[in-house]
């Protein structure tokens, strides 16, 4: 009888979560859908695709869109089927088999997930209790235990925290590791290492549209780094990882820059007012809740009763993130904000 392996027998398929909410701010997607024009050129675009033939193997179109967008030289970028993709390929092949690689805690789970998928041997830090990164302490890990590939986000997913390029700076250059420095949220902060990523030949950093481009369904994510990683991750990625539809879409909607800053500035404005509001409540409710300082597009926050808010947000349709001893708030649009804080105010006066 067939036998599955043993890192691979008791995995289940990802369900962040199950359900029909009315209020989905579990994910850190954009509030906006797409403006209706382009979703015109869209359908446009659907139909003049020549499906019977492969797709471009480089997806040419939209790393050039994608370099014009934040002025890096185009030969510098792979595209992904969202980051997501691109954090498998690079574990899994610049990593090999017994590696070590280090992640930190918290931070995105589906890091240690693919280094482990791909044979490494996974070591973690935890962070102190102010949730913030410590880069002395990151580069000792690397140098004491030999570290192979580094991976963080930055800002962070989940605690909304971000470390500033100087001290970015200082972790890249005093490590050997490779360092995977994931940029999924750095659009709604300014502190991305892109415009000087050739001073590094140890870096690749991501870049996502799932989040402040409003186009996480699209799949579509982009790593840029030296010529020689890029020449590798482009050599082992399969070769039509991006369908016609995104590839083209995804230029699309990455030339229309002035409506994204646009939305980006209404995200940011809603994470500001929903950040000041649960601050506020947090006042109101002394020793309920710690609400950590946002460089993103969601709230994180400490709570004991992380599991009964969770629960009663989804009885009043409302879908959030819940981790052990914290809550993930993405920022609405004002009337789901309103609704979160209502509820968040109901649960601590019932
Ligand atoms: N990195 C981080 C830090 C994320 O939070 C996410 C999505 N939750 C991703 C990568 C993956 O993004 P995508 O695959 O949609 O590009």
């Amino acid at each position: 009888m067939y036998q599955l392996n043993e890192k691979i027998r008791n995995l289940k398929p990802y369900d962040p979560i199950s359900g029909e909410y009315a209020i989905r701010l579990d994910a850190n997607e954009s509030f906006f859908g797409l403006p209706e024009d382009l979703r015109q050129e869209f359908a446009h675009i659907a139909s003049e695709l020549v499906l019977n033939r492969y797709p471009d193997p480089l997806s040419t179109e939209v790393c050039e869109a994608f370099a014009d967008y934040y002025q890096v030289p185009v030969e510098n970028v792979t595209a992904g089927n969202g980051s997501d993709e691109l954090i498998s390929i690079i574990c899994n092949s610049f990593l090999e088999k017994g590696d070590a690689f280090l992640t930190l805690e918290p931070d995105f789970s589906m890091y240690r997930f693919y280094g482990v998928i791909a044979e490494g041997v996974p070591v973690t830090l935890q962070k102190p209790e102010t949730l913030r990164i410590d880069v002395d302490e990151v580069i000792k890990v690397c140098r004491e235990q030999n570290i192979k590939l580094l991976i963080f986000s930055n800002p962070c997913n989940p605690t909304s925290l971000g470390l500033g390029r100087e001290e970015v700076r200082r972790l890249i250059t005093s490590v050997d590791a490779l360092v995977v420095l994931d940029e999924a949220y750095m659009d709604f902060w300014d502190q991305s290492l892109l415009p000087e990523f050739d001073k590094y030949d140890n870096l690749l950093i991501l870049r996502t549209c799932s989040k402040a481009f409003g186009g996480a369904a699209l799949r579509l994510g982009f790593a840029v780094g030296s010529l020689p990683l890029t020449n590798a991750l482009k050599a082992v990625k399969s070769p039509y990882n991006l369908n016609s539809f995104t590839q083209a879409a995804g230029a699309a909607l990455l030339r229309r820059k002035e409506e994204s800053k646009a939305a980006l500035q209404e995200i940011l404005a809603s994470k500001t007012q929903l950040l000041k509001d649960i601050k506020a409540l947090a006042q109101k409710f002394p020793g309920q809740m710690e609400v950590f300082e946002s460089d993103t597009n969601f709230v994180f926050i400490r709570t004991e009763e992380y599991a009964e808010i969770f629960q009663y947000m989804l009885e009043n349709g409302i879908a959030i993130r819940k981790f052990p001893g914290y809550l993930r708030i993405t920022a609405g649009n004002p009337e789901e904000n309103q609704a979160v804080l209502k509820v968040l105010e109901e649960f601590f006066t019932k």
